[in-house]
């Protein structure tokens, strides 16, 4: 039996392997090899990291949950429009330079678009 985190890694990753169709719970300890407890409590544990969302679901005339994934993977699509792709500054961009992602306001406003452009320092 693999030891808990292997048991933890696994199980999360049968949920965010299920996608947007989700995973029965029951399914998820099945695959496992684990009992119903165990796979409940890891459910459970999950839900309360907030990585994982149970939803209540009848199944074969049953009550059970189904297990969403809150962790979405990550695609070459969710980058795609980062200022830095197509910035002519990036040879010359890096933590501690002149130019820095910590201080691009291009890429304050691509990482958070709900945050207010600054304004300039004013020169003295
Ligand atoms: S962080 Fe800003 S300045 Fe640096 S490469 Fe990206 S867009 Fe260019």
């Amino acid at each position: 039996m693999p030891r808990n985190n292997d048991l933890e890694r696994m199980a999360l990753q049968f949920v965010i392997d299920a996608g947007e169709e989700g995973i029965l719970q029951s399914d998820m300890w099945k695959r496992l090899k684990v009992t119903s407890r165990e796979g409940s409590r890891l459910a459970k544990k999950f839900e309360e990291k907030g990585v994982v969302e149970r939803r209540r679901v009848l199944h074969g005339g049953r009550w059970t949950y189904k297990l969403f994934s809150m962790i979405k993977p990550v695609t070459i699509d969710s980058i795609m429009d980062c200022p830095c792709m197509i910035c002519d500054d990036l040879d010359k961009c890096f933590e501690g330079g002149m130019l820095s992602p910590l201080n691009c306001s291009d890429m304050t406003a691509w990482v958070n678009p709900d945050i207010e452009p600054s304004q300039p320092d004013p020169v003295t």
